[in-house]
């Protein structure tokens, strides 16, 4: 297969781009590096199955020659990320996803839309089945990666009804490993560069909320299932061990050996607002229809992963 990767010097898009190639089939990666690097793509350099275009996605799309998949992770992702960049963040959830549709539709391709547990809101429901409509605060700080997100999710179903297009939605929960940027502001490069660092670990209020934390081999895994079954509508994909992040700061000390402290902070209010309270996939759907289940449990997936944030700070 010819397949396009939106966001494919991403974290996720990268290691999707690399299992794609593992397959044997060709990639083209689509990112303007907003928040991408080609230091996660730079091994790929030379492979003639593989082909980089630095382009924005919110803007119109030309790709030479057959498409057989178009998959779309572009986007902020991280909190810090979309507060830095709501505009960008917004337009890529909504003329990106546009945009792509469009490229699919135009050269008959499957579509897969990266989505995310944020559709969930700050949930009321735990742990969450994709039957959950959620609970969003569409003017909160996370609004814009959040109504994006649904409103992506929409345009890829109307595509889906109206043209009769093939189409594909995964709601991606807490995903890390390496290739995550240090300074992203993410619960798990804070915890894990702060321990390596000996510096506190910043705990957000009382670390009582709770998530779920997946490692990224998993997630492609579950993509790449999802891409070749027959579902339409979305799936969640997420480890369903859940814990507050408090005792994931503990764990982060105990991985790296770190005698570093957690200190509870407050951050602006802006980084926290409409923090979900408890986050957890129901993972039932993947399981039934796609046969997959998480493979890597956190001690490990961390274990795999502080490696390479040693070697970031270095
Ligand atoms: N968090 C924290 N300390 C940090 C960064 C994040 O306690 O240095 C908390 C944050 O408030 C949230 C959880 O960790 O409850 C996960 O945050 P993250 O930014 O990783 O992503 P989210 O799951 O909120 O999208």
């Amino acid at each position: 297969m010819r397949v396009v990767i939106t966001g494919g010097a991403g974290f996720l898009g990268s290691h999707l781009s690399d299992r794609f190639l593992a397959e044997g089939h060709e990639v083209i990666v689509l990112d303007n590096l907003i928040t991408g690097s080609t230091d996660n793509i730079v091994h790929l350099a030379g492979n003639d199955a593989f082909t980089f275009i630095k382009h924005n996605v919110s803007s119109y799309i030309y790709v030479d020659g057959p498409v057989d998949a178009v998959l779309h992770f572009a986007s902020p992702a991280s909190p810090n990320d979309y507060l830095e960049f709501p505009i960008p963040t917004l337009k890529v959830g909504s003329l990106g996803t546009l945009n792509t549709l469009g490229l699919a539709k135009a050269k008959g391709a499957r579509y897969l839309l990266a989505s995310t547990s944020e559709v969930y809101g700050d949930p009321q429901v735990n742990p969450q089945p994709e039957s959950y409509w959620g609970h969003v605060n569409p003017i909160g700080p996370r609004g814009v990666y959040d109504e994006a997100k649904r409103f992506a999710e929409a345009m890829t179903m109307a595509y889906h009804r109206y043209h009769g297009m093939d189409t594909r939605i995964v709601r991606i929960f807490n995903t890390y490993g390496p290739r995550m940027r240090l300074n992203d502001g993410r619960v798990v490069p804070n915890f894990i560069s702060q321990a390596l660092r000996g510096e506190p670990l910043t705990v957000y209020g009382d670390g009582q909320q709770t998530r779920s934390f997946q490692y990224v081999s998993d997630l492609v895994d579950g993509v790449y299932r999802l891409l070749f079954s027959d579902e339409v509508l979305p799936v969640n994909i997420g480890n369903p061990v859940e814990m507050t992040v408090l005792d994931f700061a503990r764990t982060v000390l105990d991985v790296t050996g770190s005698d570093s402290d957690i200190v509870f902070v407050q951050p602006e209010d802006s980084r926290v607002r409409d923090d979900p309270q408890v986050r957890r996939p129901d993972i039932t759907k993947a399981r039934e229809l796609l046969g997959w289940q998480p493979q890597v449990m956190l001690r490990e997936g961390l274990e795999k992963t502080i490696p390479y944030f040693r070697d970031c700070l270095q």
